[in-house]
């Protein structure tokens, strides 16, 4: 049911408008030197969506400064891209929660499901199971969570916490996603030093 709704184009155009507010938020604050800030949007070739995603769904939406002598790209949050990784937020995160739970699905499944490859899928796992809580955006935000398991795995204890209303699916991604979205820019899912 949830990865239904990954494989709808609708879905992407609905999520692009979520970061088209991101990115708008971003204009008005503008570069850290004071700088106006242009449109630097590139063009990627995400993984794991719908066949015929239209062009402007695969644009990530960037900024450059246009001081002269600063010229810093600035890249908002977004609900689609996970920093540089090819595959999208949402199937990198579903791949890795399925495999998880009551009944995980087997990795042929998920790969048959969203098109990547074993090792990619294994290396979700670890990114979710043991990088993921490392990270200093998990230490802080993990006390927002709405309905907090502490014994569930990672990522399926965010499957849980977020995915509860079975007649709307789509609330929940948004939720879940605009959750994730400060790990995606640079530095993102930085680690935490200390404790
Ligand atoms: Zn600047």
């Amino acid at each position: 049911m949830h990865d239904d709704l990954l494989r709808d184009v609708d879905f992407w155009q609905f999520l692009l408008g979520i970061d088209r507010e991101f990115a708008q938020n971003a204009r008005k604050n503008g570069c850290s030197c004071g700088g106006r800030l242009h449109a630097g949007n590139y063009l990627r070739k995400p993984r794991g969506g719908p066949d015929g995603l239209p062009e402007e769904c695969c644009l990530r939406l960037s900024f450059c400064c246009c001081e002269e002598g600063c010229r810093k790209r600035l890249t908002p949050p977004s609900v689609r891209f996970l920093g540089p990784k090819v595959y999208l937020l949402s199937v990198i995160f579903l791949a890795a929660a399925m495999r998880q739970g009551p009944s995980p699905r087997t990795m042929r499944e998920l790969c048959t499901l969203f098109g990547a490859d074993r090792r990619t899928i294994a290396r979700w796992q670890l990114l979710w199971q043991e990088h993921f809580p490392q990270t200093r955006f998990w230490k802080v935000e993990r006390a927002r969570l709405p309905h907090p398991n502490e014994a569930t795995l990672l990522p399926r204890a965010l499957m849980v916490a977020f995915f509860i209303s079975p007649d709307a699916p789509r609330d929940d991604w948004v939720r879940l996603l605009c959750f994730l979205a400060p790990i995606t820019v640079a530095d993102g899912l930085a680690v935490a030093i200390g404790r």
